[in-house]
């Protein structure tokens, strides 16, 4: 099985990509993660791409496809998280016959909710949440005692603004998989076990077609 998991940011893209990987037997394959692999191994790769963010610049196509072509030829039990990103990336893997596109759907509320309560330690880097996972003592780390922050990146403008640009780019995506008849939208904003039921009942359904 093939999967595609097209997700929101805080939508859990990550943790439901770890949990169909375990549930399902099938290699999550991350390109965030690959990226900083490769650029902590310092590879001609990563060499590469920190070339580019260190400039700001996004990963061209090219060089991404190169390094997910390399990654899934031959496999054929694997979930995709964060490749596709443009059309150009979906129309070079055409021929892995992809058997389902997964989209993970959040409103931009719900995004803000998630992401803006999010805290971390600044000594251990522990993470918190003000509503989800609370710490036993408001503003301090259960496990060191040290103050916790909020990531300039998770302010509600700064999240406003990547979720706008995530609906941007990923519109086209997103209508090029319903085109194809692939895409299966599960709405992420219930709590996590109830998306997880959701997913696997999907998984299940499409294993038996
Ligand atoms: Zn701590």
């Amino acid at each position: 099985m093939k999967l595609i998991l097209l997700g929101a940011p805080g939508s859990g893209k990550g943790t439901v990509s770890d949990f169909l990987a375990n549930k399902f037997k099938l290699k999550h394959i991350s390109t965030g993660e690959i990226c900083r692999e490769e650029m902590a191994k310092n590879t001609a790769f990563g060499t590469e791409i920190k070339h580019y963010m260190d400039k700001g610049n996004l990963v061209p196509d090219e060089l991404m496809i190169k390094v997910v072509n390399s990654t899934i030829t031959g496999k054929d039990d694997y979930i995709l998280d964060g490749f596709p990103r443009t059309i150009p990336q979906a129309e070079a893997i055409i021929s892995q016959k992809i058997d389902a596109v997964i989209n993970l759907d959040l409103p931009e509320s719900a995004v803000i909710e998630r992401l803006s309560g999010r805290r971390m330690c600044q000594n251990c880097n522990s993470g918190y949440h003000i509503k989800y996972i609370k710490p036993k003592k408001e503003g301090i780390c259960d496990k060191c005692g040290s103050k916790l922050i909020q990531r300039p990146d998770d302010t509600p403008k700064v999240i406003s603004e990547r979720f706008k640009d995530y609906h941007t780019k990923t519109k086209p995506l997103v209508e090029y998989y319903q085109k194809k008849k692939l895409l299966h939208t599960i709405d992420a904003s219930p709590p996590p076990e109830t998306v997880r039921k959701a997913v696997t009942e999907l998984v299940k359904e499409l294993k038996r077609n």
